[in-house]
């Protein structure tokens, strides 16, 4: 067993800590004020360096990296922004990565360039107002009209959604058969009768132009369903496992900037004649904050590992994202704590870093969901006993 990073890894770090650092840093709290996406000229750039295609093959203009790489990718931009690391994870994991795995050779053709390049943003949208935890009772329709199916419905939370182009769109052929009447559609946000609704006005990630959608009548080929159509669900929680160790990434990005931040702070500020870092309450908090984030990377690591290795992973992905996520949490309550009164007003970012925070224990798959999905294996690996 090896735990340590390999050359390539090593060199993907070094190369997106150093992109994120130069290019983004500068951004990040902008990003956060004004609430607005990065500019186009930096989401360009990040295409030059394959940002956009992490794990796409060559073929289609991306890296083909394996998954830590992946995951070292995505932690190292949310050190630095949040809001950037979510724009990637979601458009690598949960659009190219479902589009790469179940996509048709036409479909491939049509838009696998275009998202590994980062020419299209892309989307993946189930939550509706009405269905959040319960996907399966989404109530956007897919009504078949000869070879083409008409979609009508409301998105609610669309990552992505005021700046992307591409979107996976789950809608239900039929309500009443629940998860089995789902399928996948390959949307375009040019597509007439598609339209962004509000963009969100959030406490976190504000970089990001989460949206609602609206589609009106919105005429979809047939043959831009993804997999199989009465498959949809399946493709959705498969998208998901992939998903959810990007989001765990970014838990992991968050709570190193918090922590890193913290100990620097420890070190320099003085009360009482010493660094404060000397005295052990705040010493415990960072031994607490480090120990939490190295167990969170080795499970975000093994995650990624299986994944890469063919075998099943989802029960290990729910939990690098359970744990990951709660870690950064308590990590930025800690580190906001370290910094006193300075960690609560906006001129350092440690409040912002709280505030990204909180989200990654929300989206993919709120905690008490990653629970289920680990509870349900655990009865069913002790019912079998
Ligand atoms: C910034 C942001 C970005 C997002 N991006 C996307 C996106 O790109 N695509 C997309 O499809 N969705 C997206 N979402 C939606 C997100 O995935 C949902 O908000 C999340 O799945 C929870 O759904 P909900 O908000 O409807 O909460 P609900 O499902 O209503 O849950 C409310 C509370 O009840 C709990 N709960 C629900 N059911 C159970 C149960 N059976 N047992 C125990 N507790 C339960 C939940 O854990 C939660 O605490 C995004 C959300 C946000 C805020």
């Amino acid at each position: 067993m090896d735990l340590s990073l390999n050359g390539t890894q090593l060199m993907v770090r070094k190369a997106v800590r150093s992109f994120a650092r130069e290019a983004l840093e500068e951004w990040a709290g902008v990003l956060d004020r004004e609430s607005r996406p990065l500019p186009s000229e930096l989401t360009a750039e990040m295409g030059r360096i394959n940002l956009w295609g992490i794990q796409a093959p060559r073929e289609y203009g991306g890296a083909d990296l394996d998954g830590i790489s992946y995951t070292v990718a995505i932690e190292e931009l949310s050190r630095v922004s949040a809001a950037v690391g979510l724009g990637v994870t979601v458009h690598n994991s949960v659009c190219l990565a479902p589009l790469l795995k179940f996509g048709t050779q036409d479909q491939l053709n049509r838009y696998a360039h275009e998202l590994a390049s980062g020419k299209k943003i892309g989307g993946f949208t189930v939550t509706e107002p009405q269905a959040g935890s319960d996907a399966a009772s989404i109530c956007t329709t897919a009504v078949r009209k000869g070879d083409r199916y008409i979609i009508n419905g409301q998105k609610a939370f669309v990552t992505n959604g005021g700046t992307g182009d591409i979107f996976l769109v789950a809608a239900t052929l039929d309500p009443k058969k629940k998860a089995r009447g789902i399928a996948v559609f390959i949307m375009e946000k040019n597509m007439p009768g598609f339209e962004v609704g509000k963009v969100e006005d959030m406490m976190g990630v504000r970089g990001n132009m989460v949206s609602e959608l609206y589609f009106n009548n919105v005429s979809v080929p047939a043959e831009n369903i993804l997999g199989r159509a009465e498959d949809g669900f399946r493709v959705c929680m498969q998208a998901l496992d992939i998903g959810r160790i990007g989001i765990a990434a970014q838990a992991l990005g968050i709570g190193m900037a918090a922590y890193e931040a913290a100990a620097g702070y420890a070190a320099e500020r003085r009360q009482f004649g010493r660094p404060i870092g000397e005295f052990q309450g705040v010493a415990f908090k960072l031994a607490e904050m480090k120990t939490g984030l190295d167990a969170a990377r080795l499970l975000i690591y093994r995650a990624a590992h299986l994944k890469d290795k063919g075998l099943p992973y989802s029960v290990e992905s729910a939990m690098c994202k359970r744990y990951a996520s709660s870690v950064a949490m308590e990590v930025c309550r800690e580190a906001l704590q370290v910094f006193g009164g300075y960690g609560y007003v906006k001129d350092l970012p440690v409040e912002r870093y709280f505030r990204d925070a909180k989200i990654t224990e929300i989206y993919e798959g709120t905690s008490e969901v990653m629970n289920i999905i680990i509870g349900n294996a655990i009865m069913k690996e002790f019912e079998r006993m």
